[in-house]
């Protein structure tokens, strides 16, 4: 099979995946986005899996994300970012992607808010919850959102669109499903709230090893490299 037939099959089967577990949840596949996560994937293969059906693409670093956008690797497709961000490298994505989705502290929010205004555009984003309490990981702990969304939500320049997390990496099925319940809760709990200028639209949770999980508790967003991929090169033994 040449690389294009396989990314094919791997996006088909991706898109199975997220059918039988929509359908287990009781939802409708349509309301779920898939997103590939592109990393280490060069821009030849971007456009594969553009060809393939893929409509979003998600990049982790920002010296990557320029270099393909660059090579116009997503042509066809919106863009995310959905990696680390520090505050100083903000400027690199203004007007290059649809959605920042790693919000992981109010200081970046009001970076992002201040560039975009001063550009003259708002920029979508997602705030990214620490939802395992894990040191090791940026993110919002979740018992100070509340308070940040009171700080964040009537800033010109931004408009949240709802939450992300990435919860540890699974070891079994279901590991992650208490973190991905509690991410439920926590998106209700805020949507109830009803902040100004608010849309808590997007529930991004679920990769390629537990998104059915995350589909099951609510994720409307996945984002999925190796499955569509296959490995990273660092992961090949
Ligand atoms: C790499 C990455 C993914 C996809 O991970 P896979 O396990 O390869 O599906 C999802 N989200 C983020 C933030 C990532 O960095």
């Amino acid at each position: 099979m040449t690389e294009q037939e396989i990314i094919n099959e791997n996006v088909h089967i991706v898109k199975e995946r997220i059918e039988q577990a929509a359908k287990k949840a009781g939802r409708n596949a349509d309301d779920i986005h898939l997103v590939a996560a592109t990393k280490m994937n060069n821009a030849e293969r971007v456009k594969q899996a553009i060809k393939a059906g893929i409509k979003i693409a998600g990049e982790n670093r920002v010296q990557e994300l320029i270099e393909k956008y660059d090579q116009n690797a997503y042509e066809g497709s919106d863009l995310h970012f959905i990696g680390t961000l520090q505050s100083n490298k903000v400027k690199f994505l203004m007007g290059k992607v649809s959605l920042i989705q790693s919000v992981d502290s109010e200081k970046l929010a009001n970076v992002i808010a201040k560039q975009a205004q001063n550009k003259g555009f708002c920029q979508d984003i997602l705030l990214e919850i620490n939802i395992a309490g894990e040191t090791s990981k940026s993110g919002i702990p979740p018992e100070q959102l509340p308070q940040i969304m009171e700080n964040l939500c009537n800033l010109n320049g931004i408009h949240i669109r709802g939450l992300m997390a990435i919860p540890p990496i699974s070891h079994f099925a279901g590991e992650n499903l208490c973190h991905f319940d509690k991410m439920r809760e926590l998106f209700i709990d805020i949507s109830q709230k009803k902040y100004d200028n608010v849309s808590m639209d997007f529930l991004s949770m679920g990769m390629s090893g537990d998104f059915e999980d995350a589909i099951l508790c609510g994720s409307n967003m996945v984002r999925v490299g190796t499955a569509i991929f296959g490995a990273r090169p660092y992961m090949k033994k």
